[in-house]
């Protein structure tokens, strides 16, 4: 029992349910069969998981361009990298910008591979959409409705990440704002939620991802590495993402990780990742049987 006088039973009932008009053009019911968004040629929501794999931070064009050789090498599908960083702290790095932006397009020169990339400010959009195959709408930014708005009028597909601390209902009217704002192209990231549990950097909500699918007919990927914060963590989250019914995964790889100037704690090295990559492909079967 929790004190608040509700039975567990009780939860669903309340506000996303209730709400479900709310979030008419996202809503399950507007297209039953599901949506596969296009990212640079690569589909995702088509029933094939989608990895989406590179570095927190592009640091050099060196780093970046290991970095996509390797991840492609495994068999991920598109390149990550930020280049603008929304850092908790003003101390921290803040991302290599527009140069960042050009390293990233030599990598996806070099292997083939589409880029997903974060974009913080309105301003920035039709610059990073110049670069990137798919804009990411990181956690901090989830509710930035000049961003929102900005990137509803934009032709490039969108990463929508999970506020921090946002509801499935307001995470799911964020993506509305995009929907009627005529963009189409919506995936959406669960990429950890705060709760009273502090002993992980984020608590990953599975089940939340799975509702989710329920609600709405848009792609839901998920982000194990700000999920769980923890390295050896990512590639167990990462199976049971994919069990529970994720269109793909967003996962952290850099060439040393402990010299990442973001993130290091949770990124894995080359090794890793293909490890994981490894371990994926059961659970893929499994999960599709
Ligand atoms: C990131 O993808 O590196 C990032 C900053 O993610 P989030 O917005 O989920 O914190
Ligand atoms: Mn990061």
């Amino acid at each position: 029992m929790n004190g608040h006088g509700k039975s567990e039973a009780a939860a669903p009932a309340s506000g996303v349910v209730s709400g479900l008009h709310a979030f008419r053009l996202a809503s399950r019911g507007a297209r039953p069969g599901g949506t596969v968004v296009e990212a640079g040629g690569v589909r995702i929501g088509a029933g094939q998981a989608v990895v989406m794999a590179g570095p927190c931070s592009v640091e050099s064009r060196e780093q970046i361009l290991q970095a996509a050789r390797a991840v492609k090498a495994a068999g991920a599908d598109m390149l990550r990298g930020g280049a603008y960083k929304p850092r908790t702290s003003p101390y921290d790095f803040q991302g290599l910008g527009e140069q960042a932006l050009a390293w990233l397009a030599d990598a996806k020169r070099a292997t083939g591979l589409p880029v997903v990339t974060e974009v913080v400010s309105p301003e920035d959009v039709d610059l990073v959409g110049g670069y990137a195959d798919l804009l990411q709408v990181g956690a901090r930014n989830m509710q930035n409705y000049a961003l929102l708005k900005k990137l509803a009028a934009a032709p490039w597909p969108v990463l929508l990440k999970r506020g921090p601390s946002a509801t499935i209902q307001e995470w799911l009217l964020a993506a509305e704002y995009l929907l009627t704002g005529g963009n189409p192209n919506v995936v959406l990231c669960e990429r950890g939620i705060r709760t009273f549990e502090i002993a992980l950097r984020n608590t990953l909500d599975l089940a939340g991802v799975a509702f989710v699918k329920e609600l709405t007919h848009l792609p839901v990927i998920v982000d194990p590495s700000h999920g769980t914060g923890r390295r050896s963590l990512v590639a167990p989250a990462s199976r049971a993402a994919l069990v529970i019914g994720a269109d793909g995964l967003l996962i952290e790889v850099h060439p040393s990780p402990e010299e990442a100037l973001s993130d290091g704690a949770q990124s894995l090295d080359f090794a890793g990742f293909s490890a994981l990559m490894a371990g994926l492909r059961p659970t893929t079967l499994a999960a599709s049987a």
